[in-house]
């Protein structure tokens, strides 16, 4: 992945369950052009509107596994019992396009994307406060007192890792956050680097010599 050549970003996006990741990125894609969620392999079973090869490549372990083996993922990792991945071509053929790519990973495969692919860039999102963070764990008010506390230590295990990224986006007003998420696409797709691969014929037109 040549920057000099393709301008793609690689955007690794993490946070706790309950900071509205989710919401927040599908709101990106639809407001942006040219970018795109990298669609992961799970070992978890889907869940009641999930679709394959949507949502997630659905997969059993053995799959996994091999996948594993044959060194197919560019980062995977274990999240609350289930196996996670994304794979290399799912990542990296949209960057190599010239297009963005997001991974919506947890924190240990945002750290693994970092160390073999140090231009991307981690964005991280906090939910606004301990209290909005707790009500959006309760879910429905099914759950019992000791799932809640799980869910809320978890998600503390998550924001523990915040510093490993390069942007913090916190989620309290949703238009905001959203469009801090875009100002962060906006001043990547800005860069010096990526422009002069976009304009190319622009800039070779403004300083051609001769009248
Ligand atoms: P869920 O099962 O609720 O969709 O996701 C659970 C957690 O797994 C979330 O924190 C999500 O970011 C993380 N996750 C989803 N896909 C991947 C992946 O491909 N790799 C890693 N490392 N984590 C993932």
């Amino acid at each position: 992945m040549s920057e000099q050549q393709q301008p793609g970003t690689l955007y690794v996006i993490s946070a706790p369950s309950g900071a509205g990741k989710t919401s927040l990125v599908r709101a990106l894609v639809e407001s942006t052009p040219d970018i795109a969620v990298s669609v992961s392999h799970t070992t978890r079973p889907p869940r009641e509107g999930e679709t394959d090869g949507v949502d997630y490549h659905f997969t059993d372990v053995a799959t996994f596994e091999s996948m594993v083996a044959e060194g197919a993922f560019l980062e995977h990792a274990k999240v609350f019992d289930n196996y996670y991945g994304t794979s290399r071509n799912a990542a990296l053929d949209g960057v190599s396009q010239g297009r963005d790519v997001i991974l919506e990973i947890d924190w240990q495969g945002a750290r693994q994307v970092r160390e073999s692919i140090p231009q991307a860039v981690g964005i991280f999102i906090l939910p606004p406060s301990r209290t909005v963070l707790a009500e959006r764990l309760q879910g429905r008010g099914q759950d019992s007192a000791e799932v809640i506390q799980r869910r809320m230590e978890a998600a503390q295990a998550e924001m523990a890792h915040f510093e490993e990224f390069d942007y913090l986006v916190v989620n309290d007003d949703f238009d905001t956050a959203l469009s801090e998420l875009c100002s962060v696409v906006t001043a990547r797709r800005l860069r010096g680097e990526a422009q002069r691969w976009r304009h190319a014929s622009l800039l070779e037109e403004l300083l051609a010599t001769g009248p």
